[in-house]
């Protein structure tokens, strides 16, 4: 699912304005584009009090097409802060296919001094420029969901495929206001296309409004067909019509106005119920990264979490090596393993950053070499179908390694800029310093349902914490609960070993990984490995596991490197990994409810059930990562907790659907397995 996407080519008139040299158009008014954006989008929204209006914890959501230099963003995030009650929400979901280069945004910004503050802050934390989904939290009360995407495929992303049967079926992620700002229609049609409007209705609510500085015949017409009564009004300036136009919550699509579909994409199984109350507090169970993380954006968001650990410290598990690197295989090919990798990474970079900067670890980079010829036209390939200088990764010839990482290396490979290594028992302390966040370990748990609430209870069978909401986060420990037996997970342990850094070794200032890797000398000591001993959890410390690693270490350099005589020592963790190789996240499966509610999957798989998964009260999974934990867990985060919130999640549709727990069983009642 990946698309192309293209940098923004602009031209600078002698105000300083962009205009876009592939459309032919400016981005806003070359008078007054400020005051443009103020009228046509934020006043014909009614945004400063409809804003005002907001209830305590009440989210508002904004819809653009075309993000263009973030003016309306910033705009709307400085209106937010004048008029909305501290206690209010505003996510801002945004589209563009053509993203500016954060230089350009920046010089755009420039212009408007009084959004300093604002444009400052987005320039921090402007997404690198790879195709897909990305989401920032700006502040307590403003997340920017930024979608850089073709349109059509951008808003087809952000709910399941339209059906007559599953129209009617509730999201969580519906808009209050839509901004259509995509150049004129008679410049840039692909933006006002008719595909885009079945979309926009069927994210929209009772009380969505819209505006467009546009008041085109195709546009009104369209957009009255998917539901909306338009009304046109005085344009800015010297422009004379625009729209404004509202939704009717009651109306629905004629059968022609919609395909027949039975594909996958038409599921609602992973869309979660509307909750009535948000949980305040939340328990983890098990503390390893994905805990962490998961713990650190539930209290960002005002949740109290309460961490439960069998071991005394945190990251006692497989998460505990001296060293991680953040890693994943990123790949041309299509699918949904392939788009989330690379949100995983593009979001872990940007995550990791601020803990680089506080010394967790370091930003040194990754050299990704190829292992063979195929490997190395697949990278050229994804290469190929990512923008230059996107920030995220590179391609590095053989032999030209010695710039990135400090040692010449014979393979052709990629280069990842912003990847490093974390030290876990700097990331925990980092994480446990914030106030809402309690971690308490040394006890083995287990939890039990009774009466509401989950119940913790030691081996003696005294309940030691309670609880409404709880997550399973102890990896592959999780099947030894009854409820969970069912999980898909295998444990696999993994050796990795500990050598004193060398005369040669003390040059490599990047990890390298090949058929192992290596990552460079924290506190004298080099990490490499580890080995896969795929359904093992023994804890063993293993001989050949430590051959092996400094033969492919060994290998991997190329060189007569020998690490073999600074041996120090070995470390040997168990992940847990997943048919699918995709981490388990999201509500815990209620088996019985689901082989009730889905039984009609046995017999024909195409049954459309527009439904969600049953799933059990209060009880969410968040594990199953390998040995991937450290770049797929921030992102994994952030999505649970908008389930756990019931709020707008940072993955589009197809990735929520394929994290859901009861992707597992669903398969197995239509294999009839059972
Ligand atoms: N709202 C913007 C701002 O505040 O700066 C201005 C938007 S500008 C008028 C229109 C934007 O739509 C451009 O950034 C352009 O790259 C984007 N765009 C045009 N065609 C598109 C398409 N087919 N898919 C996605 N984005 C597109």
């Amino acid at each position: 699912m990946k698309s192309k996407i293209a940098p923004a080519n602009l031209i600078w008139d002698e105000r300083g304005n962009p205009l876009s040299n592939h459309f032919e158009d400016p981005y806003f008014s070359r008078d007054n584009g400020l005051a443009e954006s103020n009228y046509v989008f934020l006043e014909a929204n009614d945004l400063p009090n409809r804003f005002a209006r907001l209830q305590p914890g009440q989210n508002f959501v904004i819809g653009e097409t075309g993000f263009g230099t973030g003016l309306n963003f910033l705009l709307t995030w400085r209106c937010f802060k004048q008029h909305a009650p501290a206690n209010a929400r505003l996510t801002y979901i945004s589209i563009e296919g053509y993203p500016l280069r954060l230089d350009d945004l920046q010089r755009a910004a420039n212009q408007w001094p009084e959004l300093k503050i604002y444009s400052d802050q987005l320039a921090d934390l402007y997404p690198l420029l790879v195709p897909g989904h990305h989401w920032r939290r700006c502040d307590e009360q403003l997340s920017l969901h930024l979608i850089f995407d073709q349109i059509e495929p951008a808003l087809q992303s952000l709910h399941p495929k339209i059906t007559h049967h599953n129209w009617q079926h509730e999201l969580p992620r519906t808009v209050d206001a839509w901004f259509l700002d995509g150049f004129a229609p008679a410049k840039n049609p692909e933006m006002w296309q008719q595909a885009i409007y079945p979309s926009i209705a069927r994210l929209s609510t009772a009380g969505t409004s819209l505006s467009s500085f546009t008041a085109a015949g195709t546009v009104r017409r369209s957009l009255q067909e998917w539901g909306f009564s338009i009304e046109k009004i005085p344009g800015y300036g010297r422009k004379r019509e625009m729209i404004r136009a509202e939704f009717n919550p009651h109306w629905i699509p004629e059968k022609s106005q919609i395909q027949a579909h039975s594909d996958k994409d038409t599921q609602t199984w992973h869309i979660p119920a509307k909750q009535s109350e948000k949980p305040q507090q939340v328990t983890l169970l098990g503390a390893g990264i994905a805990a962490m993380t998961l713990a650190l954006s539930l209290a960002k968001r005002g949740v109290r979490v309460q961490i439960l650990d069998r071991h005394k410290k945190p990251f006692s598990g497989a998460s505990g090596n001296p060293q991680v690197a953040i890693f994943g295989r990123l790949s041309p090919d299509n699918g949904d393993l392939e788009d989330f990798v690379l949100q995983s990474l593009a979001y872990a970079a940007a995550f990791y950053a601020g803990f680089w900067q506080q010394q967790c670890g370091d930003n040194c980079g990754l050299l990704q070499l190829a292992r063979t010829p195929n490997e190395v036209e697949k990278m050229q390939r994804l290469i190929n179908q990512l923008p230059e200088n996107n920030g995220l990764v590179e391609w590095i010839e053989a032999g030209h390694s010695k710039d990135v990482c400090g040692l010449e290396l014979p393979s052709a490979g990629l280069w990842f800029p912003r990847s490093g290594w974390v030290s876990p028992p700097l990331l925990a302390e980092q994480i446990l310093q914030h106030p809402l966040i309690e971690f308490t370990g040394g006890q083995e748990l287990t939890p039990v349902y009774k009466q509401g609430l989950w119940h913790l209870q030691d081996i003696q069978g005294e309940s030691l914490h309670r609880c409404e909401t709880l997550v399973i986060c102890s990896g592959f420990e999780a099947k030894n609960h009854p409820l969970l037996d069912w999980l898909p997970i295998k444990a696999v342990a993994g050796q990795l070993e500990l050598v004193k850094v060398n005369d040669q070794s003390q040059h490599l200032n990047s990890i390298v990984s090949q058929y192992t890797s290596i990552l460079p000398a924290h506190n004298k000591l080099l990490s490499l490995g580890g080995s896969y001993r795929l359904g093992e959890s023994s804890l063993d410390i293993r001989e050949e596991d430590t051959q092996a690693n400094l033969d492919k270490v060994r290998r991997m350099l190329g060189c007569d490197m020998d690490l073999t005589t600074s041996y120090s020592y070995s470390r040997t963790g168990v992940r847990a990994t997943t048919p699918d190789y995709l981490p388990i996240c999201g509500p815990a499966t209620d088996l019985d409810g689901l082989k009730l509610d889905f039984a009609a999957l046995r017999k024909d798989a195409k049954t459309p059930i527009h439904r969600t998964a049953p799933a059990l009260p209060g009880l969410f999974l968040n594990l199953g990562y390998g040995s991937r934990g450290y770049a797929y867990a921030p992102l994994c985060a952030e999505h649970l907790t908008s389930l756990i919130l019931g709020e707008d999640s940072p993955l589009p549709n197809h990735l929520q659907r394929s994290l859901l727990p009861a992707r597992f069983p669903i398969r197995d009642m239509i294999r009839a397995r059972l």
